[in-house]
């Protein structure tokens, strides 16, 4: 179970794939990415069973600036590709993908409460009632960034979480509970990684999130947000980690 997420000068698509293969010691019965179109901003996703290198050639010819990826070690609905994240809720305009380690405690209410309000799940995870929570906050009018602090007040358990929509160009936001989460600070392109051995070929510089935080990586720079919303700084230190 790991996340990576990456918004390049060029095309993360390698770089979301070799992050991943960093990961594998975690263990993952699944992997897959969404990225966000460089032309339109429409969100595409890949995903598949078993190795990462499955998902690696099977994703060859995508291109794209930004995107999340994700191996999965499941806890809520069997190893299936139906239930490889990473995970869509789309419709009115909005399409909403999202990665997630960990455990949404509070899945079955929300979901309860999302599917009386209209929402179909097309999983069997916990994850999905994030996708969904995420799209409705978006529909309704909030920015990426309002969204998703609505979102994970919502949540109980422990989580790591990426989130990108065709509705915020170029802009991956981030927020952890309970499980780890790091932001990588490149020249001009930023990464997000559940541990820094994703991103140490490509920085160095790293900040780790705190408790309750939502970040948001922009081409103009990353912004974080306590769990009260406020901004706040986050240091940046060096990683002894060799690549
Ligand atoms: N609970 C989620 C699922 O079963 C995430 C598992 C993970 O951390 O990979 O899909």
């Amino acid at each position: 179970c790991g996340i990576v997420g990456v918004l390049s000068k060029t095309n993360s698509v390698p770089v979301l794939i070799d992050g991943l293969k960093k990961l594998e010691y975690r263990g993952y019965d699944s992997a897959g990415l969404a990225i966000q179109s460089d032309l339109d901003h429409s969100i595409h996703r890949a995903r598949s069973v078993g190795r990462v290198v499955e998902l690696d050639s099977s994703t060859k010819t995508l291109s794209a600036r930004m995107g999340i990826a994700h191996t999965r070690w499941a806890t809520h609905g069997v190893p299936s590709e139906r239930n490889a994240h990473p995970h869509i809720s789309e419709g009115r305009g909005v399409s909403v993908s999202v990665v997630h380690n960990g455990i949404i405690e509070n899945h079955e209410e929300i979901r309860k409460a999302l599917t009386a309000e209209g929402y179909v799940f097309q999983s069997d995870t916990d994850t999905e009632v994030i996708a969904h929570l995420t799209h409705k906050h978006l529909v309704q009018g909030l920015e990426l960034m309002a969204a998703v602090q609505a979102t994970v007040k919502k949540l109980e358990g422990a989580f790591a979480i990426a989130v990108i929509c065709n509705t915020a160009p170029l802009t991956l936001l981030a927020s952890k509970k309970g499980a780890p989460l790091l932001v990588g600070h490149g020249e001009g392109e930023y990464f997000l990684a559940s541990d820094a051995s994703a991103l140490v070929a490509y920085t160095k510089q790293i900040t780790y999130l705190e408790e309750n935080d939502v970040v948001q990586l922009h081409t103009t720079g990353v912004s974080f947000f306590d769990g009260a919303g406020l901004q706040v700084e986050r240091p940046i230190i060096e990683s002894q980690l060799s690549a």
